[in-house]
């Protein structure tokens, strides 16, 4: 399919490619096996990606940032899809929550983070508040020069190792969403259960506790009210990151059974040759090109009329890619045979870890939802 990528771009996807086999590849087995990502090896691979300047690559250029279109960012995202999330996320994407640093929050926060140095996570989710995100019951109350943040976020990603956490609470007083970046090693701060879970080994998911941790002035992005807003502005970028990622990773297991048909024999031919198995492969290969479609028209669109004017067609692909993933990773694991279901190819950590991505960065319901109300006008909607 001739998707008229510029030559600039195409350069762009065989960098990625080629860091995914040369440098990251390498560990992935490791890391499926022992369900872990060494710090050592984290630090030295993300050090890696900065060099080949990929790490921040969704950044603008006014913090240092390649400026890259969406189109560009969605066409690296998709070769990230080729290797275990754990090793993908070594190629940092800092959350754009740190563009709202201020002052000497820029120096403290934001710089450390791009030059990857310090790493991140986002805490919104919590025990009561998943979907329903305004629903949180995180509290910050007003402390001399600063807030005590009281309440239990869970599902965190890298939250255990994080040495910043974007945390989104409510003001106590009034209510309004509040986000603080509250520091590794705060008093009050603490780490809850690491959730043991089905895939996406070496990337951990933790529960993070805060029991009156004090959290200064100065750590607050924004101001009360903006909370949300400044949590969610990376909301887009996370749902059309997660279609590519799945394109890529659906594209990923295809590659692999195109392989092992021509290779495997049963009945004395190969297993390509089965009319039955045929029609599989051209129902993941259709399905993916769909997705795919979407998913650069998505980005193209966001490249055009705005990241957030796109809103509808991000979740589109977001849902379209996430479901195609599932139904591809499944007649992968049955092209397989026993093999697929054997922890000894891809293919059995490809149907694990794509489930993930029909729940995180709003379910396939939410987005079904978000489509809805585009169509139908919000007075259908409470
Ligand atoms: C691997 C992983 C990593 C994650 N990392 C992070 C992270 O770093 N930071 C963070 O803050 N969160 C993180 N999350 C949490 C994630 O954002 C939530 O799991 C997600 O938003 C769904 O919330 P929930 O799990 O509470 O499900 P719920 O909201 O309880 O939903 C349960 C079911 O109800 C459905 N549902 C809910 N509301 C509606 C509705 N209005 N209409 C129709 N159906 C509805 C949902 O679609 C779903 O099927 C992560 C999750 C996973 C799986």
């Amino acid at each position: 399919m001739d998707y008229g990528i510029s030559e600039e771009f195409t350069q762009l996807q065989k960098l990625t490619r080629d860091f995914v086999e040369k440098e990251l590849r390498p560990h992935e087995e490791a890391v499926e096996r022992s369900d872990h990502l060494p710090a050592e090896l984290r630090a030295q691979l993300r050090k890696k990606a900065l060099e080949v300047g990929l790490y921040g690559y969704n950044m603008p250029e006014e913090v240092g940032g390649p400026g890259l279109t969406w189109f560009a960012q969605v066409l690296i995202r998709e070769q990230l899809g080729r290797i275990a999330i754990a090793l993908a996320d070594m190629v940092g994407r800092p959350p754009k929550a740190f563009l709202s640093c201020q002052g000497a929050q820029r120096e403290r926060f934001l710089m450390p983070v791009l030059r990857a140095e310090k790493t991140w996570a986002f805490a919104l989710t919590e025990p009561g508040a998943g979907s329903d995100a305004a629903s949180i019951k995180t509290r910050a109350t007003r402390s001399d020069g600063g807030w005590r943040l009281n309440g239990t976020k869970h599902f965190i990603s890298h939250g255990d190792f994080a040495d910043l956490v974007i945390v989104i609470a409510k003001t106590a007083d009034d209510n309004l969403p509040l986000a603080l970046i509250v520091e590794h090693d705060t008093p009050g701060f603490k780490l809850g259960r690491i959730h043991p879970k089905m895939g996406w080994r070496g990337y951990p998911v933790a529960e993070l506790l805060f029991e009156d941790a004090f959290v200064p002035e100065a750590h607050v992005l924004g101001n009360p009210g903006q909370g949300l807003r400044i949590g969610l502005s990376q909301i887009g970028e996370a749902r059309i990151g997660v279609a590519a990622h799945c394109v890529g990773m659906a594209q990923r297991a295809l590659d692999y059974v195109l392989e092992h048909v021509k290779v495997r024999r049963q009945f004395g031919q190969p297993l390509g040759k089965f009319q039955g198995l045929q029609w599989m492969l051209a129902d993941m290969a259709l399905e993916i090109e769909q997705s795919r479609a979407l998913l650069y028209a998505a980005a193209r669109s966001m490249d055009s009329i705005g990241e957030s004017n796109a809103r509808t067609v991000i979740s589109m692909a977001k849902l379209s890619a996430s479901e195609m993933l599932g139904r591809v990773a499944d007649r992968a694991v049955q092209i397989m045979g026993g093999a697929g279901y054997m922890a000894e190819s891809p293919i059995e950590m490809i149907y694990r870890d794509a489930r993930a991505f029909r729940i995180g960065e709003g379910t396939s319901e939410i987005q079904k939802s978000q489509i809805a109300r585009a169509i139908l006008g919000k007075d259908m909607f409470i």
